[in-house]
């Protein structure tokens, strides 16, 4: 069984998602802590948690993959966004604690010029204020497209800052495909040249989970739009080897293409068929 499981919608708890989870045929899911915009979360009510893990055990389902906000920038050159973007970090891991040993993925941010080593250095400081040993949560760092001042553009940067984290143990990788292959690594072609590359500058024990995305725009263009699986630039065929790699096949799949419900249903039996 591949997991899979799409982005859903929290605005009515946890066990909705569970739920919608189990409509749309997926056995793991992905949902925005709060407004992906930004903005204040809603109140976790512990019998709506109660509810989902139940749910969870009982199918034998695995982790899930919480998402920050994108307006989460712990290297803004503004010391009221990089506030904002700590207490929103920390309350996102105190919550994630309702749902114990789960995935908190986010995007590293975007040094706004300031240049990339000093976005590694304020992310780092970020992550060493918010990370605390009793937490069970394991932050995921995602790679990213190199959209304008982006960090986490390659694995080198992800690496700079993976080593500046005291707690190391907390921390993860999630590999979004779209943005990887927009950065300019050739998983169509070369996969498995990717994935030792992954290996040897980060480690591919870091690797917990996949957003699984096709691109709408070429290897390397640093773009950032998403298309759904097999009507980008990457291609069904790429997606068949990605979810069957032998490194990657036990690990958590999230789509984040462009679908409704129905869309979402279809791309999760038509993986679902081509795992083996
Ligand atoms: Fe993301
Ligand atoms: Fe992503
Ligand atoms: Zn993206």
């Amino acid at each position: 069984m591949l997991r899979i499981g799409s982005h859903i919608s929290s605005a009515k708890g946890y066990e909705a998602m569970g739920n919608q989870a189990l409509k749309l045929g997926a056995n793991t899911f992905a949902f925005f802590t709060r407004n992906p915009r930004g903005g204040s979360a809603k109140e976790i009510r512990p019998k709506d948690v109660e509810k989902f893990l139940c749910l969870w055990k009982e199918k034998g389902y695995q982790k899930i993959v919480a998402h920050a906000p994108y307006t989460l920038n712990g290297c803004s050159d503004r010391e009221e966004v990089r506030r904002f973007a700590r207490e929103t970090f920390a309350s996102d891991l105190e919550r994630m604690e309702y749902t114990p040993g789960n995935y908190y993925n986010f995007h590293p941010g975007s040094h706004v010029g300031q240049g990339s080593e000093i976005g590694i250095s304020l992310i780092a400081e970020m992550l060493n204020l918010c990370l605390k040993k009793e937490m069970t949560t394991t932050v995921l760092l995602e790679t990213m497209a190199g959209k304008g001042s982006e960090v986490g553009r390659n694995f080198e940067e992800l690496r700079a800052i993976l080593e500046k984290v005291d707690l190391e143990e907390k921390m993860g990788v999630c590999l979004d495909t779209c943005h990887v292959w927009d950065a300019g690594y050739d998983i169509v072609h070369n996969l498995d040249g990717v994935l030792n590359e992954f290996d040897q500058v980060i480690g591919l024990s870091r690797l917990k989970a996949i957003h699984i995305n096709d691109s709408l725009n070429p290897m390397g263009s640093h773009k950032d739009r998403h298309a759904r699986i097999g009507e980008g630039m990457i291609g069904l065929e790429a997606f068949e080897q990605i979810i069957n790699h032998p490194r990657l096949k036990e690990l958590p799949f999230i789509l984040e293409t462009p679908n409704d419900d129905a869309g979402w249903a279809a791309e999760i039996a038509m993986l679902q068929k081509a795992y083996h």
